[in-house]
């Protein structure tokens, strides 16, 4: 593995001595440079290095430059500078037209060419850095602070849409909702911030006990939900025992007094056709009630005859 962290490019020319030039003119610049003599060696070196920018002749034996640009700029987040000696041959237009970020001219004066690249260069850190505010902006919208599972707003989203696959393709569809128990007595006894630790243990809990498919919510307060598309009530029923299970395992705290373990009690329905979310969801929290009141620390299921399962 390289940990050569130094800007990739790769320059394109069928003429040695300009790729020569190229090459250890840029790599006196700071970069790591790479050379092909034609646009299918350029794309099988694209297949093993990340490559920042493509340096690439319009005329090239085989698949010429701007043909080349258009499959890099298909395939790969890698930028394009085309560079021409026939001035009179291509337009900047032309070239961007196919992918291509910039035109340089030959005779190449290696000053201009450094600030071209510079200034791709410059483009695609500000733009990586753009869409990674966007995503972090993103995630403050449907996440949870505290435990990193999305939120409730992002859990009506979600629901809505399993919901409607599941009319739509027939799909089965469940859903387990789980609030802790005694948990207000936990604050009171150690105090919030030691209750916002408890959440963000669970949190973690449910996030490695659940499957691909399916995901997380910190729904409420101490309440957390999990939607399960293309799962069945009996399914279902196994991924709520193993949160539960790993619940009350993994959270054991060693108080002065005696060992104390924080449990959840769950709720899990499957979907009835045609049913609205907020129907769903009160049949979730009806079954999670049913636990409660069964002694906490158990698993019970909707609809008809709601009834602990353990
Ligand atoms: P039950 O077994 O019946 O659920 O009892 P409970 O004490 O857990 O009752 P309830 O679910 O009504 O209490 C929820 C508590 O969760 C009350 C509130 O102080 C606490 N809580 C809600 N959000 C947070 C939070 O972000 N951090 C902490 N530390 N506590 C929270
Ligand atoms: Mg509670």
């Amino acid at each position: 593995m390289s940990d050569d962290m130094r800007p990739k490019i790769l320059v394109v020319d069928d003429d040695r001595d300009i790729r020569e030039l190229v090459h250890m003119f840029l790599e006196r610049s700071g970069f790591q440079t790479f050379t092909a003599v034609s646009a299918e060696a350029a794309l099988d070196i694209l297949k093993n290095q990340v490559i920042g920018i493509v340096l690439a002749d319009v005329q090239l034996p085989g698949i010429n430059g701007l043909e080349l640009t258009k499959i890099i700029r298909q395939t790969y987040n890698t930028d394009v500078i085309i560079m021409t000696g026939y001035s009179l041959d291509y337009t900047i237009e032309e070239v961007m037209a196919q992918g291509a970020i910039d035109l340089i001219m030959k005779p190449l004066r290696l000053e201009d060419l450094l600030l071209r690249i510079n200034v791709v260069l410059k483009n695609r850190s500000e733009k990586k850095e753009n869409s990674r505010k966007l995503e972090e902006l993103k995630n403050l919208t449907i996440r949870d602070d505290l435990t990193g599972l999305f939120n409730s707003r992002q859990f009506y989203r979600h629901i809505a849409q399993e919901i409607e696959r599941s009319n739509r393709y027939y799909r089965p569809l469940s859903l387990i909702l789980m609030d802790i128990d005694k948990f207000k007595s936990l604050n009171d006894t150690y105090g919030h911030l030691f209750g916002d630790k408890i959440l963000s243990s669970i949190g973690e809990i449910i996030k490695s006990a659940i499957r691909m498919q399916d995901t997380a919510y910190r729904y409420a307060g101490d309440e957390f939900t999990i939607i399960l598309p293309e799962t069945e009530l009996e399914r279902a029923i196994a991924v709520a025992e193993r949160v539960r299970h790993a619940v009350e395992i993994e959270t054991q705290v060693f108080t002065d007094t005696r060992p104390l373990s924080i449990t959840v009690s769950i709720g899990v329905v499957e979907y009835l056709t045609c049913e609205d979310a907020k129907s769903f969801v009160n049949r979730a929290d009806n079954a999670m009630y049913v636990s409660k009141k069964k002694g906490r620390n158990k698993i019970s299921f909707a609809p008809a005859l709601t009834q602990p399962v353990k």
